[in-house]
């Protein structure tokens, strides 16, 4: 029987976990969610578990990186099955704050985190997210001191953006990336693919299937426009309205349109019905 994890609701509470976690000169390793977990979030609490001897996870949906027509209170809230995961696990410590503990009253600071932050994917359509995320995930860090924080590729501008954020705040903590986790037809795992149709859903694998077909003809030689444009196609014609779809230099996430110019990465936000989903792919 694995032991249920300790679960702190308060700062007070926090600091008193962390500290002893700590005195028991551990490691620990962050990993920040908004619950509603899947198998996505349990591969990142695996890798947690492979950096450090204490696991950490905390379970926040944070409405600073919402805007008001966004899904924050309908955002899947699944507690119960979150914990039991995460008990499966044998994580340490579950940080659960409620809104009024991250951002009590007269809250008046925040993050404007600029390079991967503003290269025009998903700036471009959620102007207000990376500031949310920034702060929120800045906060964490000071709250846990964590040595490694973990990260999905899932959401591949944010790992850049926080790993260029814990560099320029000199945050003392390793930023760890970790691999998409997709079903088996491909479609990235997502808290929010539980809004999708049944229609919906037969029709969401085309992402990867789409941009797993260009890359391999990039690869090939074909241009990068050819390929880009045809997965395009494939990706509108299976019903989505298309936010972006791109290849990125993988480091700067700066416009690419030849691999001999670096490691490249192809990134698709997509809506279909009220759903937006995004993915990306090495090329
Ligand atoms: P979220 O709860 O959606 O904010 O995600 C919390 C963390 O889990 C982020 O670092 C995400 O990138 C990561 N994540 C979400 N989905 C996946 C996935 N399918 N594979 C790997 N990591 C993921």
């Amino acid at each position: 029987m694995s032991h249920a994890p300790l679960i702190a609701r308060t700062i007070p509470a926090l600091n008193r976990a962390c500290n002893d976690l700590k005195k028991r000169s551990a490691t620990i390793a962050l990993v920040p969610t908004m619950g509603a977990l899947h198998d996505g979030h349990v591969s990142l609490v695996r890798l947690a578990k492979k950096r450090a001897k204490r696991v950490v996870v905390s379970v926040f949906v944070n409405p600073a990186q919402f805007a008001p027509h966004e899904d924050f209170a309908s955002y899947p809230r699944t507690w119960k099955t979150d914990l039991a995961k995460l008990r499966d696990e044998e994580v340490d410590l579950v940080w659960n704050p409620d809104t009024d503990t991250m951002y009590p009253d007269g809250f008046a600071t925040r993050i404007v985190p600029e390079g991967p932050a503003v290269a025009g994917l998903e700036d471009r359509f959620r102007p207000h997210f990376f500031g949310g995320v920034a702060t929120v995930v800045a906060k964490l860090f000071t709250q846990v001191r964590p040595d490694f924080a973990i990260f999905g590729q899932k959401d591949y501008q944010q790992l850049k953006v926080v790993t260029r954020m814990a560099r320029d705040l000199d945050l003392r903590v390793s930023i760890v990336g970790a691999p998409v986790v997709r079903e088996r037809d491909g479609l990235a795992m997502s808290s929010r693919n539980v809004y999708l149709s049944a229609d919906e859903r037969r029709a969401a694998p085309v992402l990867f299937r789409a941009m797993k077909t260009a890359s391999k003809n990039i690869r090939a030689g074909e241009a990068f426009v050819a390929a880009i444009g045809a997965a395009a196609k494939a990706i509108e014609d299976a019903g989505f309205k298309l936010d972006y779809l791109e290849a990125r230099h993988a480091e700067t996430l700066a416009p690419i349109t030849d691999l001999s110019a670096g490691p490249a990465r192809m990134l698709v936000a997509a809506r279909i019905g009220t759903t937006r989903l995004i993915d990306n792919i090495a090329i």
